[in-house]
This record gives structure tokens, C-alpha cells and sequence, in this order.
């Protein structure tokens, strides 16, 4: 369906628990977060019957986030529901990695697409610094199996910073080298831990790899998100470029998000949206949920507000899933 922009939206991306098994320095607290009750949550059923909703509007792919999505049980199970529906015809999942070995055949068995693992650095010790709790070769071997099980193309997000990786950059480049990955690399957006590093922008990364290697602009069109994909001479998969920093890419912004609370939200950065669970919770009857998700992407905002700093959501990243 169309927005109040004209803007297309068939993507949904759907956190599943704000629950997570690592602490990355720059998305959660050390301590954690106060995290949202069981019931609070909503069930398979409920995520299901929202995206079958969906579905009757044109969304046709679906992401798995969280928190970190693998530490919610039986995941397999909705995944399996939400690829039965006929309109689905991509469901993906973005994850830390941590888990994709322990649950990398259910999760292929029940027919997830593709894959985007999260990873900031490749060296062992400083991986277990920034996430404070991970182990690299674990992530490391979810990576291969992965790809092994052709969930393809994987991709690699890698969110840049001053003080943790932008040293490391050449080295995420040369990965993309060795292996068939997409390469990803996020300019850090400013909220909540993320406020506390400096952003390196995307053109820096470019100049950075250009002291080594030639970037070549991929002309096939890759996805329907922001990312500009290039690729050096010896890339086996590209290298992209998410830069919602310094090239707003609002205007074509084909996506919606759901928490895990049930909450519908309408743009990564501000808090406009609708709370899905209350009609849920009261008897909503499909075709009325299907014009309740209908009357609100009709008023998605046209932009972010995170150049201007202006207030916005709340939630952190760990809440909303990216
Ligand atoms: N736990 C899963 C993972 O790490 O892939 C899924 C949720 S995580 C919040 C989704 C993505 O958001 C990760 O790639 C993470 O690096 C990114 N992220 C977290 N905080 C960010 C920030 N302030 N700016 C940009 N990306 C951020
Ligand atoms: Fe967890 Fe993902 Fe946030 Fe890291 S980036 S703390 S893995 S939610």
C-alpha cells in the first residue's frame, strides 16, 4: 500500500522479544534495560495474525529482529506460520549470530530466506569488550554454516564507530574477500548508548578503503533498502553503504516496524504509531485489524529528526530491533 507520501510500503520488521543475550557498548547498558513483562508481550498468534493482516495490505517481507531474536523459544514455529501465508514472499532475520550454529537447521527447515548477522570487530578479545558477553568464533561459525545452508546472500552489519572498529575496516573489506558476504557498513544513529561514540561517516569508511582498494559501484539493483552497494576487484559479494546520517534516505523509506509489546511504529526515530495489542486483546476481528494497519501507515512521517536531534522515540535500539 501507499502512504500518506506516496511512498510504497510492503516491509515489516518485527521484533520479537527485547530480550538480548549480549550487551554491544553502543545499543544497551551494561546492566540491561528494564525489560517489558511476559504478558506484555505478544504471542506467536498475536505476531501472525498482524502480518497475515498486513499481508492483505501488500507487505510482502517480513524481518525477525529483536533484541536479539534467537533467544526467544520456538521462533522456528512463527517463522514456519508467517511463510505459510501466501503473500509472504521473503522472510529474513537479523541477528547477533551468537545462537545461528545451535539453531541453524529448525531455522532453515522452516523456510527463513536469508540472514543479516551483526558484528563489529574480528578480533577475538575485543569482541567479548564490545558485546561484553560474546564469544567471535561462535559468531564466526554461524557465519560459514550460513552460508553453507545458502541462506544467501548473508550479510555482515557492521556499525562503524571512532573507538571501537574504524580501524578494523580493511579487514571487515578483506573478509568480504574470502568469503561470499555482503559487507555493511551502518553509520551509528544517535540513540540511547549510541549517543556515547562518534560516528565515522560513510564517506570516511570510502576514503579509508580507497587508500587500498579500488570501490566499484555494483550497477544491479541489491534489495529494496538504503543501503548503495560497490565492490572492490576482489569482492566475492559487495560492500554497502547504510547511511542514514549523512544521505537521509526517508524519501524512500518502504518500511513499518512492530515491537514487541505489539506497538506498530511508524519510523525508526519517532514514537507516532499505534498500539496493535490493545485491539488485539479486545476481540478485533481481522478485516477491522487490516483497516486499523491501513489508517496508520496512512500517517508514517515523511523523515527521521536524528540530524536535527529533535526529540524522539524513547526506546533504545534493542527495543525497536534496527
Ligand atoms: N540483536 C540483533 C543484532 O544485533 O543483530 C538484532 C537487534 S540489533 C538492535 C539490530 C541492529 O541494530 C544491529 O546490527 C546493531 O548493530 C544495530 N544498532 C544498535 N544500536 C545502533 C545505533 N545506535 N546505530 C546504528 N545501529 C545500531
Ligand atoms: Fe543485543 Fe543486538 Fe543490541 Fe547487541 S546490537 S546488544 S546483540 S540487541
Amino acid at each position: 500500500m501507499l502512504d500518506g507520501y506516496g511512498r510504497k510500503i510492503d516491509y515489516l520488521r518485527i521484533s520479537v522479544t527485547d530480550r538480548c543475550n549480549l550487551r554491544c557498548m553502543y545499543c544497551m547498558p551494561e546492566k540491561g534495560i528494564d525489560l517489558i513483562p511476559h504478558e506484555e508481550i505478544l504471542s506467536f498468534e498475536e505476531i501472525f495474525r498482524v502480518v497475515k493482516s498486513a499481508s492483505q495490505l501488500g507487505i510482502n517481507k517480513i524481518r525477525i529482529t529483536g533484541g536479539e531474536p534467537l533467544v526467544r523459544v520456538g521462533l522456528p514455529k512463527l517463522i514456519k506460520s508467517i511463510k505459510s501465508l501466501p503473500g509472504i514472499r521473503e522472510v529474513s532475520m537479523t541477528t547477533n549470530g551468537a545462537l545461528l550454529e545451535k539453531h541453524m537447521d529448525e531455522l532453515d527447515k522452516a523456510g527463513l530466506n536469508r540472514v543479516n548477522i551483526s558484528l563489529d570487530t574480528l578480533n577475538k578479545e575485543k569482541y567479548l569488550r564490545v558485546t561484553r558477553l560474546g564469544d567471535l568464533n561462535k559468531v564466526l561459525r554461524g557465519i560459514k554454516l550460513a552460508i553453507e545452508k545458502g541462506l544467501t546472500p548473508v550479510k555482515l552489519n557492521v556499525v562503524v564507530t571512532k573507538e571501537i572498529n574504524f580501524s578494523e575496516i580493511m579487514d571487515f573489506v578483506k573478509l568480504g574477500e574470502e568469503l561470499p558476504l555482503d559487507i555493511r557498513f551502518i553509520e551509528l544513529m544517535p540513540i540511547g548508548e549510541g549517543r556515547k561514540f562518534t560516528h565515522v561517516s560513510n564517506e570516511e569508511i570510502k576514503t579509508a578503503i580507497r587508500k587500498h582498494r579500488e570501490l566499484i559501484p555494483c550497477s544491479e539493483v541489491k534489495g529494496s533498502g538504503p543501503a548503495k552497494y560497490f565492490k572492490t576487484p576482489f569482492s566475492q559479494g559487495s560492500i554497502g553503504f547504510i547511511s542514514p546520517m549523512s544521505h537521509e534516505f526517508c524519501g524512500t523509506c518502504n518500511r513499518v516496524r512492530l515491537t514487541s509489546e505489539g506497538f506498530l511504529k511508524l519510523c525508526l526515530h519517532w514514537k507516532t504509531g499505534i498500539n496493535l495489542k490493545e485491539f488485539l486483546r479486545s476481540g478485533v476481528k481481522d478485516k477491522e485489524l487490516t483497516e486499523i494497519i491501513s489508517e496508520a501507515i496512512k500517517g508514517k512521517p515523511d523523515k527521521h529528526g536524528f540530524i536535527s536531534r529533535k526529540v524522539s522515540d524513547g526506546r533504545i535500539m534493542s527495543q525497536i530491533g534496527g
